[in-house]
């Protein structure tokens, strides 16, 4: 359960711009496919599309056979959980921003998808804890705190199909390390699809497709694609 495809899939943000280009692949479910790439080559275009953030210009996009423009967007967006690049939160509790994605959740299981994403000690060591706000005269959360509590959203939620977009990309590397080891151990089992700036970071993806320019330009394992090198 979780296979996703692409097929054919085109996209453009404005007309005369083509984007993505006549993008097919699977990933498997419960398998790990890994997407990279130069900057800027449509990597997190692909992302949002299977999100739904935006629809396809061409092609389509299924899940287990099934169009995802077939499928409500409360029931996508329950099925699949996104970890961006830049993640936006809420100028609202911390609680209710890592308790976003999976309404009702307890406090204790606040508390540990917190603790796995690492956020845990900063948290409960501001003054109203999980019960700070986060924002402009609340919490001032880093670029790489922020990435955390998107983390722990996404882990709370559960999701079976789970995309990282370069997740792990604004923290320093001893965080990263950890955070990273954290993801694989959430994505075990699950359909996932993970975006990295660097073929290192992605070593037992079941497939890695290099990108550029909107297109597919090689696939394979690791060590089929190191040996092209
Ligand atoms: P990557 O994730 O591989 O760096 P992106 O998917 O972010 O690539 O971007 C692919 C191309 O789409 C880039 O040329 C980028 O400038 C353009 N792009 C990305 N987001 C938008 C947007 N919201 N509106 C217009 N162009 C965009
Ligand atoms: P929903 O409310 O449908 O669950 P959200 O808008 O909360 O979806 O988005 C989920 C995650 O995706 C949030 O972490 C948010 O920061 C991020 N996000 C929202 N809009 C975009 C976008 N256009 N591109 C990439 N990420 C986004």
């Amino acid at each position: 359960e979780g296979c996703v495809r692409f097929e054919d899939v085109s996209f453009a943000y404005e007309a005369a711009r083509p984007i993505l280009q006549g993008l097919s692949f699977e990933v498997p479910a419960g398998k790990t496919v890994a997407v990279v790439g130069p900057s800027g080559a449509g990597k997190s275009t692909l992302a949002r599309l299977l999100y739904r953030f935006y629809d396809v210009g061409g092609g389509r996009i299924t899940i287990d056979g099934q169009d995802i423009r077939q499928v409500t967007q409360a029931s996508l967006r329950q099925a699949i959980g996104i970890v961006p690049q830049d993640t936006v939160l809420f100028n609202d509790t911390v609680e209710y921003n890592i308790a976003y994605g999976r309404p009702g959740a307890s406090r204790a299981e606040v508390e540990a998808a917190a603790r796995a994403a690492r956020i845990h000690d900063f948290i409960a060591a501001t003054p109203k804890g999980y019960a700070t706000v986060v924002g402009e005269r609340g919490l001032k959360l880093s670029g790489g705190e922020k990435q955390r509590v998107a983390i722990a959203r996404t882990l709370l939620k559960n999701p079976p199909i789970l995309i990282f977009d370069e997740a792990t990309s604004a923290l320093d590397s001893a965080n990263e390390r950890a955070i990273q080891a954290e993801l694989k151990s959430a994505a075990q089992g699950k359909t996932a699809l993970v975006i990295a700036h660097r073929l290192s970071t992605v070593v037992d993806a079941h497939r890695i497709l290099v990108m550029e320019q909107g297109r597919i330009v090689e696939q394979g394992t690791h060590a089929e694609l190191l040996a092209l090198q």
